[in-house]
């Protein structure tokens, strides 16, 4: 296996959380298992239409209009041909907020100021662009540059940004650490610390103020992190990264490549939800029989019958399952089968 070459801003907070997260997430079986969350392709999408604004010269409703479609329907196509996507197939059905993000889009970038032969002028807005250093690396959403300097950062995000801490709401300490190392690698060619923002989909900008002692901290840690990695991947004993639990684990995208995660929470509720391991041992109409080491599962609300094999091993990924419920648990948009 290769070694990890960057530590990405974006990951950073989940990759020190279970370091086997950035060792799974190289695995080419890792990807693709799971759906796209129809949240974050719709994120990626709104990106892209500021990445692009000045190139695709969205500055008017008709513009934007003919160019949102356009994209949408290219999207759909790709949902609806990709089985493991179909699900979520038409994209407006399952995107939250769909409709009100488009038109918070629109107005956001119908009323600025589109910046034209940027390279001509003193300020230079510089979408998508990539910036690293020996350890950690990134693409940022924004940044502003003055004659060459850094004066601004911008992260653009599309769901929620702050977070319940006790009594206090605060900003989401995964998107202070990602603003923080964009910072720390800036730091490293100027001595002007550049202002920090999160801009909603809104046009609202939240500036951030993180102070360098926050930022030397973060960006040792970065170090320490890629080390630790890469010494389990050259000693190939990266198992020992796991750090399962219910948190780290609940969600994350490699859990059905993982065996602590498989031998510590297979057949176990974590919240709502369960992952299931077994054999199937009964189908009948559009209920199945799932025996486990931990007991027999009937699976209800199944779309597809067919997909479930009679005496076959399996894993079926992000079922419901309701408390209070005998070992009854339900499909989801997002269940996945895996045979053996
Ligand atoms: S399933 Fe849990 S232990 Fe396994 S990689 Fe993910 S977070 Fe880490």
């Amino acid at each position: 296996m290769n070694e990890i070459i960057y530590i990405s801003p974006s990951t950073f907070y989940y990759w020190e959380k279970c370091p086997l997260q950035a060792v799974l997430s190289k695995l080419p079986e890792s990807r693709n298992f799971f759906p796209n969350n129809p949240d974050a392709d719709l994120g990626s999408l709104i990106h892209k239409f500021y990445e692009k604004q000045n190139e695709w010269k969205i500055d008017s409703l008709e513009r934007f209009n003919l160019k949102w479609s356009h994209e949408i329907i290219e999207m759909n196509k790709y949902y609806k041909e990709n089985e493991l996507q179909s699900i979520y197939f038409p994209i407006q059905w399952y995107a939250s907020y769909y409709t009100v993000k488009k038109m918070l889009l629109c107005n956001n970038l119908i009323n600025k100021p589109i910046h034209f032969n940027t390279n001509s002028s003193e300020f230079k807005y510089l979408y998508e662009q990539w910036i690293n250093n020996d350890v950690v690396g990134g693409r940022v959403d924004l940044l502003v540059k003055e004659n060459g300097v850094v004066r601004q950062v911008v992260d653009f995000k599309t769901g929620k940004i702050f977070e319940k801490l006790g009594k206090t709401i605060k900003l989401k300490e995964v998107y202070k650490q990602q603003l923080a190392l964009y910072a720390s690698v800036i730091l490293e060619n100027q001595n002007y610390m550049p202002e920090l923002y999160i801009e909603q989909i809104s046009g609202r900008r939240f500036k951030v103020d993180i102070d360098s002692n926050y930022i030397q901290d973060l960006k040792k840690r970065a170090i320490d992190l890629k080390n630790k990695i890469n010494y389990t991947i050259q000693n190939n004993t990266f198992e020992n990264l796991s750090v399962c639990n219910t948190e780290n684990c609940e969600y994350c995208f490699y859990r059905h490549n993982c065996d602590m995660y498989k031998n510590t929470f297979m057949n176990k509720r974590i919240g709502l939800r369960i992952d299931l391991i077994g054999k199937i041992s009964n189908v009948k109409s559009d209920i199945i029989t799932l025996i486990s080491g931990s007991g027999n599962f009937k699976i209800k609300n199944v779309r597809k019958v067919c997909k479930y094999k009679v005496n076959y091993d399996c894993e079926v990924y992000n079922l419901f399952f309701p408390e209070n419920n005998d070992n009854i648990v339900f499909e989801t948009t997002s269940t996945v089968i895996k045979y053996e």
